[in-house]
């Protein structure tokens, strides 16, 4: 038997949708992208979420609608998916990494202020695994300090800090679709905000610099950066089951951890609020044995993640050892197979071949 590390979970609604939009004419700039935008910022609980062709993208639109500019410094973390300090590179402005707590894999709030100088001009927090960042510190950080406040919640939609969801604390947030996140629109991301120039600026970028009410003016150089209407059906779908799915999702992260004490392992924080994007082992030691033995039994894992100061592309800042907890963790973690449609018999024959390599 071979389990893969994801998988989406599409079923006749996708379908049904995606059919009603090639059938429609319209797949592109459409009813369906407008409406996938509304249910969104409705669910979030925000004024205005603006669809664009991946998370990346709403990155990218995001650190420009806020007016980054070459030079500036974000405040982020080396512990993510490279995506969100490659964002703040294609704007010229500088990423300055803040060591995580390993409580949470999160950006360590108490390690910030340190790293504030004039050119500060925004903190870029991922929500790691989907675990709710301390968002109360980093607001009042930010308004302290006259910052703005930009959540990567690329892997936490549906999860809450408070009564909030994550994502309509900050300036602005982004989300992705990719199709090994919570729910997918296949390739496409979501940028929101809550203040209208923002998202006017945003809407402009998004498409080539056009003010949507004219036609070929454009205001400013813009991006390809559209979502089309096929895309936003398979999302409009996803999102209408978005809490059984993140149910789902949570009943299987309790089980597997159930399945795995006793084991020389540390199993994943079951924080108040959080959704569950991957599940995630720390190890003791032998994490490559451990690997080659799961993946021989047919059983996929990656190491998740690698710290991004210490890629290959970043090794000219020679900040090896600047980040020891990121460091420390990064050799640790294992992401196990999860996904919404995963059974339990295939949760067991996981950890049956993880306690035969162990
Ligand atoms: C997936 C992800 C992204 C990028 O999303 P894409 O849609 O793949 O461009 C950015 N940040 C984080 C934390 C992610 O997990």
């Amino acid at each position: 038997m071979r389990i893969p590390l994801s998988k989406p979970s599409l079923g006749k609604e996708e379908e049904a949708l995606v059919l009603s939009v090639l059938r429609s004419g319209q797949l592109t700039r459409g009813p369906i992208l407008r409406q996938f935008e509304q249910e969104f910022a409705e669910y979030l609980g925000v004024k205005h979420a603006v669809g664009v062709s991946s998370g990346t993208a709403a990155l990218h639109i995001a650190l420009l609608s806020l007016g980054i500019e070459p030079g500036d410094e974000v405040i982020t973390t080396p512990f993510s998916f490279v995506a969100s300090v490659n964002a703040i590179l294609y704007v010229r402005a500088r990423p300055v990494f803040v060591d995580i707590d390993p409580k949470t894999y999160n950006i360590d709030v108490n390690k910030i202020e340190d790293k504030i100088t004039p050119q500060t001009k925004a903190i870029l927090p991922v929500h790691v695994f989907g675990v709710p960042c301390d968002m109360d510190r980093l607001m009042e950080l930010c308004e302290f300090h006259n910052l703005f406040l930009l959540e990567d919640a690329c892997e936490s939609l549906g999860a809450t800090y408070g009564k909030n969801k994550l994502g309509s604390f900050g300036h602005a947030s982004v989300f992705s679709g990719y199709p090994n996140k919570n729910i997918t629109w296949v390739e496409g991301g979501m940028f929101c905000t809550d203040d209208d120039d923002i998202s006017r600026l945003a809407r402009m970028l998004r498409n080539q610099g056009r003010d949507e009410s004219t036609w070929l003016t454009h205001h400013t150089v813009g991006y390809n950066y559209r979502l089309s209407d096929v895309h936003s059906a398979i999302g409009l779908a996803q999102l209408r089951k978005i809490e059984e799915i993140n149910k789902k999702r949570d009943n299987l992260a309790r089980y597997y951890t159930m399945q795995l004490r006793n084991l020389p392992l540390l199993t994943p924080f079951h924080l108040p609020g959080r959704v569950w994007f991957v599940y995630v082992i720390e190890l003791e030691e032998d994490r490559d044995a451990i690997m080659s033995g799961l993946r021989e039994r047919g059983i996929e894992c990656k190491p998740y993640f690698q710290p991004i100061h210490l890629q290959p592309y970043y090794r000219k800042a020679q900040l090896k050892g600047r980040f020891p907890v990121c460091e420390e963790v990064s050799k640790r973690v294992l992401a196990l197979p999860f996904y919404t449609g995963m059974a339990k018999n295939e949760v067991k024959v996981v950890v049956e071949a993880l306690k035969a390599v162990l």
